[in-house]
């Protein structure tokens, strides 16, 4: 076994930032601190190592260890010039645990360490402050019996009370029955008393005694960390942020320094910058004549580090710059070293004892995506950093939060939840409810802002959601309509909230397990990127108009542009296409056809189509298809347009028809009227229409095999579009892409109508040739496992994930909400496999794709166009595979530009 115990001190430090691994974050930034001349206090690390060795000798601390323990407790000793319990002049210690992954308050700490029977006479007589000592004694007693005692040991506590539980209650009453408002208030007295009932109760409760010897207590802390790291909260917490069980904490020993020893003695917690803004300043709280976690804990209103800090509460409190000017300066200039040394934004745990500043802590701070690109660019200017680690410093996923206002964090922590759901649309939004599409319209006319509350959503609700500032959903998953919409158009939007039971007629909703009830009218907040309901008016901050931001994606677009792939959008309008161009879009991956039978202006399109679907013979069809021509051609034309220079993928018409014909009888009389037939012969279409499971139904490609006229329709509308902008001189670069196809043949077949629609067009229009690619999705599994064949007809390949993912798993994509939580807590799956692609499982069948196919055509041009497409993690992967492109929704052309610079990046490096 190698060397369990490292050392760290200002005169000699064994460890090292870079050994995390072995000594744990904490403890290696205390070597890394201490060498950088910091007053640190002294101390060791116990490796994580030891750790696992503990755990393989049966939780049981080696005999060589507690020997390596006590040579370095020596060394400590001869630093300190003090005595490990000396009744003289006692050494007390911490006794800390650092995993290497910061896992913030998941494992335990135990301060004041050595104080026994014979030390608190001796600590009394050095410091003169008797107060300090017994309330240094009391905090040791709770925390010990807390850590050591009981959870170590495994013991359930008696009606779910544990001991530290029990004690902070005696310790209340106690305060109480004093009328002490404050623990500052308790006398040296009080505390004695405190402290000898405490450690009563501690046997009364455990059945032990608090350990009085000194040693005991060390290695009895040592052995409580290391069982600590498979304590409830620890598992769970390395389950979420998948960090291995068998990785161990290290355990750190140090020199106790007192926050708690009067009114010149302090402790604190602090950023080097702003973590929720990203500003370059100095943020902190900190409290005088206090110990430990009081800061953290919430017992007392921290106060504001300096002026920076200072906000509506704690104003009226006095800052530390106003107090100790020069330790501030000190504490000040220590920030200043490290963020010059680790070249990051540091989160800091300081400690003042009597006027002598002590580092505690750092680490590299979490930050809001907004703190991220500001620190990363304000960085870049400083030089601190070059412009790679700029890149590499915004995690795609927090770019999210920087395209949209969001909820200012402050207020945000005041706030309660009333209900939660699923985070479908980030940023956040804050309206009146109302319950009906209707009614969105009708308030945002009359210029209010609105949250559209509903159980679900359908297409028919998509003005509704236009007008609404935010979606709010009962039922639904991340995929499900209302958040598909909502993320296409930078919405905030928050799904699947089960708890809301919504009354539409009664224009009301509760809350399950409350008393509230949301009514029409009120105003609620969303947060879209945690899925946090709020019932109140929180105040937003706005990001979007960053000019941060924008310089941010030239340097990012620097980088992806030295790979080969490209990021294309998802868009169905000239609006949408211009907005995901001005985001840096390559072209459109995904222009669905059927999007002109939604929303405004879709009467007239939506008419003739359903004259078309309740045609009775080809010829009636194919008239009701002229006239629906010129609306097809309209929008494929200006999209072209708006893309000019760039390709435009169209798929063909993708859904059953007979989510077309209306459902209501009033709807379908007034159909009738207008296309002068029988009512009756509506509902007998509808019902003729009707299918047991649409998905797999008569649609995509079929559709087009069993009406060919159809697909003539829309083809003519692209080549027509095409030659006609060309003419225009502009340069377009249509593609066809035929959808649900699990067959070469079925793309053979609708290859013959796109021939002869091709030499129709040419010869009609008077040119040699026309521009158009002619390929397909790879959304079923049986069409990627014959790729090669697909490819014998397709030029290009588009993989539509939302489908492939359904089929391959066999879930469904609307449905899923309903079971989703059970498999990700129970772990059954590692993530929603509609959001980041499984690569596993899809992602075989899509590497098996790539490959087969580029087999028989080695220049096949490969995509994706699901929902996934903007997601980072799939980005990645498509990457590796050497796609040609993503597509996803506009809002997140800029992540899919990110994720592929990172990729860049670290495939550099
Ligand atoms: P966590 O990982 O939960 O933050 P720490 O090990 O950092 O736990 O300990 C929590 C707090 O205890 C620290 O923020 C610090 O205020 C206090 N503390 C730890 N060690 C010492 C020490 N040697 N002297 C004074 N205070 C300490
Ligand atoms: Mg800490
Ligand atoms: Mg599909």
């Amino acid at each position: 076994m190698a060397k369990r115990v490292y050392l760290f001190s200002s005169s000699f430090t064994e460890g090292k930032a870079d050994m995390k691994n072995l000594l744990g974050g904490k403890g290696a930034n205390l070597a890394e601190m201490a060498s950088l001349g910091i007053p640190v206090p002294p101390g060791f690390t116990v490796t994580t190592e030891a750790c696992t060795e503990y755990y393989d000798c049966g939780a049981k601390l080696s005999d060589e260890l507690r020997a390596e323990c006590l040579a370095a407790l020596k060394k400590v000793e001869e630093y300190t010039k003090m005595g490990y319990g000396d009744p003289e002049k006692p050494l007390l210690v911490s006794v800390r645990s650092g995993a290497r992954q910061s896992m913030p308050g998941m494992m335990d700490t135990v301060l004041n360490v050595g104080l026994s029977s014979k030390t608190v006479p001796g600590l009394i007589k050095k410091t003169g402050n008797d107060r300090f000592v017994w309330d240094s004694y009391r905090r040791l007693i709770m925390m010990y019996a807390d850590v050591v005692m009981e959870k170590a040991e495994g013991i359930e506590p008696v009606d779910g009370k544990g001991i530290r539980k029990q004690l902070d209650e005696m310790l209340d009453e106690y305060k109480h029955k004093k009328g002490c408002k404050s623990d500052t208030d308790l006398t040296t007295e009080d505390l004695k008393f405190l402290a000898e009932e405490f450690k009563k109760r501690v046997k009364a409760s455990l059945g032990k005694e608090f350990p009085d010897d000194p040693i005991e207590q060390l290695f009895g802390g040592i052995g409580a960390v290391f069982k600590s790291w498979n304590g409830k909260k620890a598992i769970s917490y390395r389950r979420i942020e998948n960090i291995p069980d068998d990785w161990g904490t290290a355990v750190n020993v140090q020199t106790m320094v007192f926050g708690n020893m009067g009114d010149t003695s302090a402790t604190g917690v602090a950023f080097t910058r702003n973590p929720a803004t990203g500003e370059n300043k100095f943020y902190g709280e900190w409290l005088v004549n206090a110990q430990g976690e009081d800061v953290v804990a919430g017992i007392r209103t921290p106060n504001p580090l300096n002026d920076a800090t200072k906000n509506e509460q704690n104003k009226h409190l006095h800052s530390l710059q106003e107090v100790m000017p020069e330790t501030y300066k000190q504490l000040d200039d220590i920030r200043l070293k490290l963020e010059s040394h680790f070249k990051d934004m540091q989160d800091i745990e300081f400690t003042i004892q009597e006027g002598i500043l002590y580092m505690l802590q750092c680490r590299t701070g979490k930050r809001t995506g907004t703190a991220a690109l500001v620190m990363a660019m304000d960085m870049l200017d400083e030089k601190l950093i070059d412009e790679k680690t700029a890149v590499l410093r915004v995690k795609p996923a927090q770019l999210d939060e920087v395209l949209h206002p969001i909820i200012n964090p402050e207020s945000e922590k005041k706030a309660s939840v009333i209900a939660k759901g699923l985070p479908a649309g980030p940023g956040a939004a804050c309206g009146q409810v109302v319950f009906t599409s209707e009614d969105a319209v009708k308030w945002v006319k009359d210029g209010k802002k609105v949250i559209l509350l509903r159980e679900e959503t359908n297409p028919e609700d998509v003005e509704g959601m236009r007008a609404a500032i935010g979606i709010l959903t009962a039922r639904g998953g991340m995929t499900s309509h209302a958040a598909l919409v909502a993320r296409g158009w930078g919405k905030c939007c928050i799904v699947g909230a089960g708890a809301l039971h919504v009354d539409v007629a009664g224009k009301k909703a509760k809350i399950a397990g409350s008393d509230i009830v949301i009514k029409e009218g009120d105003v609620i907040t969303l947060n879209g990127s945690k899925g946090h309901v709020y019932q109140a008016s929180l105040e937003m901050m706005d990001a979007t108009e960053n000019p941060r931001f924008k310089h941010f994606m030239t340097i990012v677009e620097k980088y992806m542009k030295m790979g080969k792939m490209g990021v294309r959008t998802n868009a169905d309008t000239p609006a949408d296409a211009k907005v995901a161009r001005a985001f840096g879009a390559e072209g459109i991956g995904l222009f669905r056809t059927e999007h002109m039978f939604y929303g405004v202006g879709a009467d007239q399109p939506l008419f003739l189509l359903r004259k078309m679907i309740l045609s009775n013979t080809v010829e009636e069809r194919k008239a009701a298809l002229n006239e629906l021509s010129p609306f097809f051609k309209k929008d494929i034309k200006a999209t072209m347009e708006a893309m000019d220079g760039m390709p435009v993928t169209v798929r063909l018409l993708d859904p059953p028809l007979h989510e077309f014909v209306p459902q209501s009888a009033d709807k379908q009389a007034e159909l009738a009227k207008a296309l002068g037939i029988k009512a009756e012969d509506i509902k007998k279409r509808g019902e003729a229409l009707h299918e047991s499971n649409p998905m797999m139904g008569h649609r995509g490609v079929r559709l087009g095999i069993t009406y060919p006229e159809v697909t003539e329709m829309q083809i003519r509308a692209v080549l027509e579009s095409a030659v006609e902008l060309t003419k225009e001189g502009k340069h377009v670069h249509p593609e066809i892409m035929v959808p649900v196809t699990c067959d070469v043949r079925e793309l053979d077949v609708t290859k013959k109508v796109f021939d002869k629609v091709y030499e129709e067009v040419k010869k009609a229009k008077g040119v040699d040739a026309i521009e158009c690619k002619y390929g397909t999705m790879i959304e079923i599994p049986r069409a990627a496992l014959l790729a090669d064949r697909m490819a014998k007809t397709a030029e290009f390949f588009s993989f539509g994930t939302n489908d492939l993912t359904q089929m391959t798993f066999g879930f469904s994509r609307d449905d899923i909400g309903v079971f989703l939580g059970d498999y990700l807590e129970g772990k059954i799956l590692d993530a929603d496999p509609f959001q980041t692609v499984d690569q596993d499982g899809v992602g075989q069948l899509i590497e098996i794709a790539a490959e087969r196919g580029r087999k028989t055509r080695p220049e096949l041009k490969l995509g994706i166009c699901g929902e996934q497409g903007g997601d980072p993690a799939s980005v990645e992967f498509c990457y590796k595979l050497g796609f040609t492109y993503v597509s996803c929704s506009p809002f997140r052309v800029p992540i899919a530009r990110l994720a592929i610079a990172h990729s860049v990046i670290k495939d550099k490096k």
